[in-house]
Formats: C-alpha cells, structure tokens, sequence
C-alpha cells in the first residue's frame, strides 16, 4: 500500500474546544449525570471558598425547571448562593470563563484541582442551552460585581454581554452563580439528595439548604461551630518530583545557585545536612545550576524518587475532618445506636501526604440499600457515589474475614472511609474512585481493623446486656419465692425487700424485656 504523502492539516484545539468534544470525561454523559456533576461542582466550589478562608459555609440551592423536553430532557436553571471568600472583580472572568483557570493550583487539600470542574459545568450549560451564565461576587469591598458572560469555545475566553456593579452597602461576601442547563432530575434525585445528605456528614460545620424543580425544601442544619484548620500551603516534597518539575524550579534562580541551596529552599522539610547527604547518594557534586546538564537532571530526579533520607511530608498540608466532627456529622444524619470513628496518622504514597479517616456505624436510620453493609466513600470530603465496585475500600470490605469479629444481629451496619491527600489516586478524570495504591490500601486497611474491633467489643457488650436482661425475666417471677424461703429459712418475720436489688439491675441493664 502506498504512503499517504499529501500533507497533514494540523489544528490546534483550545482546552474549551477539547472539552466541549469530550464532555463525558468530566462526568457530563448524560442529562441526569450531567445535573448531579454540574451540582456537584458548584457546591465543591462554595465549600472550598468557605473552608480554605475558615468561613462556616452556608449555602442555598435552587434548581429550577423552566422548559419541558420530553426526548432530550428539561431545561433547569440552577441558582447557587455562598458565604465563601468571592472572587475578585478582575478574576470573575477568567476563573469562571476559563478552563484550566484556579487559585488553587498549590500543594495543599482542597476539593478542586484542575481548574476545570466549575468552568465545564458552565460550558456544558452554554453547549446545551446557549444562555449566558451569570456571576455575581464580592469579595466583602464596597462594590458587587456581575458578569454576564458566554464563554468563546475555539478561544478559551469569555465574552462579555453585560456587567452590572451595585455598591455592597452590607459588605456582603461570596458569590452567586447562575446558570442553565440540558438536565434531567427525575432519575437522579436520589443521587442528588445522597450526595447532599453524605456531604452534610463530613461537614457538621456547614448549612445547605436545596430546593428541588419539585419545589422540595432539603435542609441540613449546622451541628457545631468549630471548623477544621484549613490546610497550609507547601513546597514539594522530593519524592514526588519529576525532570520537567525540576527543570522549572530550577529556572527561577540565577545560573550561580548551588544543587544544595535548591534543594534546601525549594523542597519541603529538606535543611543543609539532608542535601549534602542526598547528593551524596545521588553521586552529584553540588554544581551550580549553569553546570547542570540534562542527564543530570534525569539522575537527580531518579534519585529523589528513591532515597530514603529525606522527612516524611508534613500533614500541614491536610485537613482530616476528625474524629470529633465526623461522630457529630454522621450522629446529625443517621441517629445511629453505635459509631466508632478512626483517623489514623499522616501517611504518604510517592511524596504525597494522604490522612485516611473512617467510621463503622450501627442502627439509626443508616439504610442497608446496599444489603447488610452499605459503605460510603469520601476524597478530600467529597462524597463517591459512583462506580463503587472498582474502589479499593470495597475490595477492602469485600475481604473482611468475618469468623474474627463480632457484629450485632439484625439491622445492617455503614462503613465511610475518607482520604484525604494533596493528591487522591483517582483512577480515572471523573473523579469517582481511588486506585489499589498499596500505602493507601495498608492504611485502609488498619483503619478497618479498628473499627471492627470496636464493634466487636459493642456487640458482645449488647449480647450480654440482652442474655442478661432475659435472665431477669425469669429470677423475677421467682425473686418473691426466694425472699419467702430465705425469710423462713433465717426464722425471721417479715421478707427481705427486694426492690433495691432489681432497681440496681436495671440501672446497669436498663428495663427487662418482656419476652
Ligand atoms: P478548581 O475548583 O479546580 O480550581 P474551577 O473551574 O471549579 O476549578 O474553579 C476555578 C476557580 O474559580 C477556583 O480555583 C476559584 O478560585 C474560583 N471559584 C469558583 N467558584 C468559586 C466560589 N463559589 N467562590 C470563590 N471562588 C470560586
Ligand atoms: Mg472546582
């Protein structure tokens, strides 16, 4: 067969152009994935505003229907209301007209990490319904800003139709986005009400309230006042560097710079000594940075994967939820008889600090939709609700040996495990579950244990309370008998009273049962 020789026609393609051709990579497949993502999205955003600025979040939700298409789906404008930091007036634009636009590109946890959730949710509403979105924000100044803007696909650029700018005479702080979309709710309430109700969970500190197109009220109240310290910003840590990083850091400094001084002012927790002893290893004299070479690069970045010397990274850079807030978060939800939180210590998978959190409940209203055990999973107090199956905590679950622990009988138990990390393992760009990495694994896994043997130690605590309390039962028809021979037996008058001793029983065991 003949080569083809004619010439190629080569294109560049904006990344608005390369998202808007594959949308369902980010979760938009279909209209009812689509409204779930696009909700999920902008409330990750709120929460992110309120938590990374120690704001309480109070957010409302307001989805409504406006047009009716019975072969594509409906037409709904989502309404979106925060308390979080606001945008400011010279970023509105491009942080919400832009892909790959986001004030949090830094090491440290937070929902968001692409710069690109909260932008494809609005380029998939233009897409769908070609109606401009509007922004309003302030960041607590003396002015409101709105925009109402379409986003230019092919330039990655927004395009302004109109800005309004109201003075902020209550000094008000946060932002409203409005927008409408291609959805469809009926199929996907239920998923929309669990994400909701499992984010309530992890944060006890936040109040949302959610109006559905049915004209439904869904609120979930603040538990406690307290927030997580929200998480500080670090430098990287060398294991989780590679050449093109390197390279980069390397060109801020002037060609005299010392491989020691980089190293010592570029990286987290690396001081003199660590940097000597790692070229050391790495076999690297302490060149100057216009010595450096390629090949050099290649080697010393190897070598960071690899030695051992250098300090775990620091936990500074997470925010667990705690043991505390996710008792409080899931005890607000679900009113369950037990729960045993966990969070273990900091842990790190290739120089990526992650904190795993869980938590086993029992009875209250905590469904069993799932069958005996239902499980709930969290990345960076994000709730996953799809594609469970190919996640390891329920590989984990699955392979719970249950001949060692001990469960109560009858009502089915919940598991939520959480990791947090300056980078989750996700497997795949929709964000919905965690890859087998082994570090996370072990430490799911003990996190587990734990709390199994928590249960274990509440379920024979509640046999016994139960054998006992039947046992009850029966000594008291024969207690007066007992009382009547002891008196007879001790020739005295009257019948020792035995109310104090039953009153001491049921103290300890609560009243007796019936049966
Ligand atoms: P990401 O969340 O990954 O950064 P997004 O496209 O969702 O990407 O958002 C882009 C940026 O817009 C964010 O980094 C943030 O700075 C800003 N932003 C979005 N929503 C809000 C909000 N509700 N309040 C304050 N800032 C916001
Ligand atoms: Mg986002």
């Amino acid at each position: 067969m003949a080569l083809k020789t004619s010439k190629d026609d080569f294109q560049e393609l904006s990344p608005s152009e390369f998202f808007y051709r594959n949308r369902e990579i980010g979760g938009f497949t279909n209209p009812s994935r689509a409204l779930y993502s696009t909700l999920r999205e902008l409330i990750e955003n709120s929460l992110d505003a309120c938590e990374l600025h120690k704001i309480k979040p109070s957010i409302q939700i307001h989805v409504l229907q406006q047009e009716k298409d019975e072969e594509e789906g409906n037409i709904y404008k989502i309404r979106i209301r925060d308390n979080g930091s606001g945008v400011p007036q010279d970023k509105i634009l491009s942080a919400f007209g832009k892909v790959f636009y986001s004030s949090k590109y830094f090491l440290r946890q937070s929902r968001g990490t692409f710069g690109l959730g909260g932008t494809m949710a609005i380029l998939y509403g233009q897409i769908t319904t070609q109606t401009p979105i509007v922004i309003t924000s302030s960041t607590g100044d003396d002015e409101i800003w709105s925009y109402k803007f379409l986003i230019d696909i092919s330039r990655n650029k927004p395009k302004v139709i109109d800005k309004k700018i109201v003075s902020n005479e209550t000094g008000w702080k946060g932002t409203i986005v409005e927008l409408s979309l291609l959805g469809e709710y009926s199929r996907i309430t239920h998923k929309i009400i669990s994400y909701l109700k499992h984010t309530a969970v992890v944060t006890p500190y936040a109040e949302i309230s959610f109006i559905d197109p049915v004209g439904r009220l869904f609120f979930f109240n603040r538990k406690t006042d307290d927030l997580p310290n929200p998480p500080k910003i670090v430098k990287p840590h060398p294991h989780g560097i590679d050449g093109e990083a390197f390279r980069k850091i390397m060109q801020k400094h002037s060609p005299n710079t010392k491989l020691t001084n980089i190293l010592q002012n570029e990286f987290h927790r690396v001081g003199e000594k660590t940097a000597i002893n790692f070229l050391k290893y790495a076999n690297m004299p302490n060149k100057n940075i216009s010595e450096i070479e390629l090949e050099d690069i290649i080697l010393i970045t190897k070598a960071m994967q690899t030695y051992d010397g250098f300090l775990a990274p620091s936990s500074d850079v997470l925010s667990p939820i705690s043991e505390k807030m996710l008792k409080e978060g899931i005890i607000k939800e679900f009113n369950p008889e037990f729960v045993r939180t966990v969070t273990r210590p900091s842990s790190s998978y290739s120089g990526h600090p992650f904190i795993v959190e869980a938590a086993i409940v029992y009875g209250g209203t905590i469904s069993g939709e799932r069958g005996e055990i239902s499980l709930y999973r969290y990345a960076n107090k994000i709730p996953l609700l799809f594609d469970e199956g190919s996640d390891v905590s329920n590989k984990i679950l699955s392979n719970v040996n249950w001949s060692y622990y001990k469960k109560p009988s009858g009502a089915p138990l919940g598991f939520f495990i959480h990791i947090c990390s300056t980078k989750i393992p996700f497997r795949s760009l929709g964000k919905e579950f965690i890859a087998d990495v082994p570090e996370v694994e072990r430490e799911i896994k003990s996190a587990v244990r734990i709390l199994l043997r928590g249960l274990s130690i509440y379920a024979r605590k509640i046999e016994k309370t139960k054998t006992f309390k039947k046992r009850l039962v029966t000594y008291k028809k024969y207690f007066d008998k007992i009382a009547e021979f002891s008196m007879r037996l001790a020739e005295e008058d009257n019948a020792p009273n035995m109310e104090p001793l039953i009153l001491k029983v049921r103290e300890r065991y609560g009243t007796e049962e019936e049966s």
